[in-house]
């Protein structure tokens, strides 16, 4: 089958990989569409990971249903679904605690096994979510990054938002603010250096927008809350700029959540942290729940993925990858679709 195969750093190419033999358990799917991830850009440049080489990476699909193992039930030909790419062991102690997106034995489809930039993939049967019809197959394929938003709300909110800065308007940036909108919050501010992101995120909810180059972006939105500061900033960049703003503009005893993964030391203003009681919070994926959160929350309208999406043919993968690397452009959220010819 044609997939999308990675080589090494820099290095993908379309090809002919081996089609995906079903095994006890598993699902064998025919992908619709594969979100490309910023985990898959960091690899893709470089960022050392346990995945094979070469390999078919891709974890955010979507597709219909072909064929199951014998002892698989549940399914008819042409199911759509979505796939939750976490497979957890279920017997480490955070699986145990529940705290399955911490698992220390996790594989990811589309990581350690192949994923969805190929026609075809096969998949865990527990790993398969089915959608409703109120929700197309290209927007299924947002659940996965809507459900890492979903999650790193769910586990740091109580209650109403009040005023929230979101700091990076990338896809993941872009559904933060719509959770937050959501959740009633009257001020979100969100910053990014690409101006259509910042369009995008006033469109999403965003209250208001700066240019993350702008020299007084502390100020301005101190300067917002009566200098006291968010309750909650999500850095959603991942860069020490971000991670050092995000401490100057929270409140008092307010709460930072490092949502983006991004690979640079930064060193931080503890004089700042410590006697202002900061909570700072990572965030790792997502549970099923949050997994089924995000599918009702698509299925509903409630939070818009289309608008931040652009679909280009896996045939273009290769270039696609190399183009993100030079200049993302205005694009927010790519998704790749299997076109079927070289
Ligand atoms: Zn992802
Ligand atoms: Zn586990």
């Amino acid at each position: 089958m044609h997939s999308l195969i990675f080589h090494g750093t820099r290095r993908v190419e379309y090809g002919e990989w081996q089609d995906p033999q079903l095994a006890s358990g598993q699902v064998l799917i025919q992908v619709a569409a594969c979100g490309i991830c910023g985990t898959d850009m960091h690899v893709y440049h470089g960022m050392p990971a346990s995945w094979p080489v070469p390999g078919v990476r891709g974890h955010e699909f979507s597709g219909t249903v072909l064929a199951w193992a014998d002892d698989v039930t549940g399914f008819q030909q042409g199911d759509r679904i979505v796939v939750q790419p976490l497979i957890y062991c279920g017997h480490c102690p955070s699986c145990r605690a529940g705290l399955t997106n911490l698992c220390s034995n996790v594989q990811l489809v589309g990581g350690e096994r192949p994923g969805g930039f190929a026609e075809r993939a096969v998949v865990p049967a527990n790993r398969v979510f089915k959608i409703p019809d109120s929700l197309d197959l290209q927007a299924a394929a947002l659940t996965e990054p809507l459900a890492t938003s979903v999650h790193a709300l769910q586990a740091n909110v109580t209650g109403l938002l009040r005023r929230v800065a979101i700091l990076g308007a990338g896809p993941q940036g872009l559904f933060a603010i719509q959770l937050a909108r959501l959740g009633g919050a009257q001020i979100i501010v969100a910053s990014d250096v690409i101006a259509s992101r910042l369009e995008l995120a006033r469109h999403l909810g965003a209250t208001h927008t700066f240019d993350a180059r702008s020299s007084d972006l502390a100020q301005s939105v101190l300067s917002l809350t009566d200098q006291e500061g968010v309750d909650l900033v999500i850095d959603a960049a991942g860069k020490s700029v971000t991670r050092t703003l995000a401490i100057q503009i929270v409140r008092s005893g307010g709460t930072v959540v490092f949502l983006a993964l991004g690979p640079e030391l930064t060193a931080l203003d503890f004089m700042s942290i410590v006697p202002r009681e900061l909570k700072l919070h990572g965030t790792q994926c997502y549970t099923d729940a949050d997994f089924v959160r995000s599918i009702e929350l698509l299925a509903t309208g409630r939070v818009n993925g289309a608008v931040m999406s652009t679909v280009f043919p896996l045939s273009r993968g290769a270039a696609i990858f190399e183009q993100l690397t030079i200049d993302p452009g205005d694009t927010a959220k790519i998704l790749l679709t299997p076109d079927g010819g070289y």
